[in-house]
């Protein structure tokens, strides 16, 4: 994969909360210790993100979400400076760009839907946000409360030395995942399987695999298009993605699989447990976006 030095870096499309600190110490603990009462935060912080994620919106109408706002300053000289491509915040906040450049074009299209952006925030070890607080341990996600993509960006380097996913194609493929998730929050998708996971409990995890396997899906949707996509000016994000990126992803979806997690952490494999679906079903379904490049194929609710 070859980034083009000529494409202008948007880190508008990021937000950027490494530096601000944060609050400070007691940040990503919701309560200490108190077993009885740190389940009763739990489902306190279920009901707002179910209140704030049903409708109302109101923090996602001022584009802000969560309850902080980073500082982008040093990012926006890092990023628009000669050199930019050797860094990795720079380079990840490119790959954002050209996701969303994708998706801007792709939803009308496919579904006639419009786009609307979501920014990814880079955070270190633990942020507050629209569904809650969180610590980088749960990894990279999407909430739908505040519709911001959150990633601690040393989550790559755990991939690589405990996951033995490496290859910097990983990278954005862990990203158009999670803006999979985003298009499936404008989409309504995510909604609905929420509200299919209440009445059918007993498949709350089935389903849950179902939407995981999508967002991989549509990465791979973007990732036949990447080369495709343009900053504002026109100019391509990609000078090339060539077939052992693609293989590095498909490889990455396959170390992430459920299966492969729990043999790796020495737990038996449990499918009960399954909440992502497994490495054979992550490779297949990225493969299918990709192979098709429309996400439209991507069907998993009705394939099931
Ligand atoms: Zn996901």
């Amino acid at each position: 994969m070859e980034l083009n030095e000529n494409a202008r870096i948007d880190t508008s499309q990021v937000d950027d909360r490494r530096g601000s600190g944060g609050g400070g110490g007691g940040m990503g603990i919701p309560l200490p210790g108190g077993g009885g009462r740190g389940g009763i935060v739990g489902i306190i912080i279920a009901v707002l993100v179910a209140l704030v994620g049903g409708g109302f919106g109101l923090n996602a109408a001022t584009g802000g979400g969560g309850s902080e706002q980073g500082d982008n300053t040093s990012l926006d000289q890092k990023c628009s400076g000669d050199q930019a491509l050797q860094e990795l915040d720079c380079r990840n906040t490119l790959y954002v760009n050209s996701i969303q450049a994708y998706w801007r074009k792709a939803l009308p299209e496919s579904f006639g839907d419009q786009y609307t952006p979501s920014k990814t925030v880079f955070f270190s070890q633990a942020v507050n946000t629209g569904c809650g607080n969180a610590d980088s341990g749960v990894g990279p996600f999407y909430c739908p409360a505040d519709d911001l993509v959150y990633i601690d960006l040393s989550f790559y380097k755990l991939l690589a030395d405990q996951l033995g996913a490496e290859g910097e194609f990983a990278q954005p493929y862990v990203l158009a995942h999670e803006y999979g998730h985003h298009v499936q929050d404008l989409l309504g998708t995510e909604a609905q399987m929420r509200r299919q996971q209440q009445r059918d409990p007993n498949n709350a995890n089935a389903l849950s695999v179902k939407l995981e396997l999508q967002a991989d899906c549509y990465a791979g949707a973007w990732a036949k298009n990447a080369t495709g996509t343009a900053d504002a000016d026109g100019q391509k994000i990609f000078k090339s993605i060539t077939e052992q990126d693609i293989q590095q992803a498909i490889d990455t979806a396959e170390k992430i699989g459920d299966d492969a997690i729990q043999k790796r952490s020495g737990r038996p494999v449990n499918p009960d447990e399954f909440t992502h679906g497994t490495s054979e079903q992550r490779k297949q379904w990225f493969t299918k976006g990709y192979s098709t490049g429309d996400p439209k194929s991507c069907d998993t609710f009705g394939n099931g």
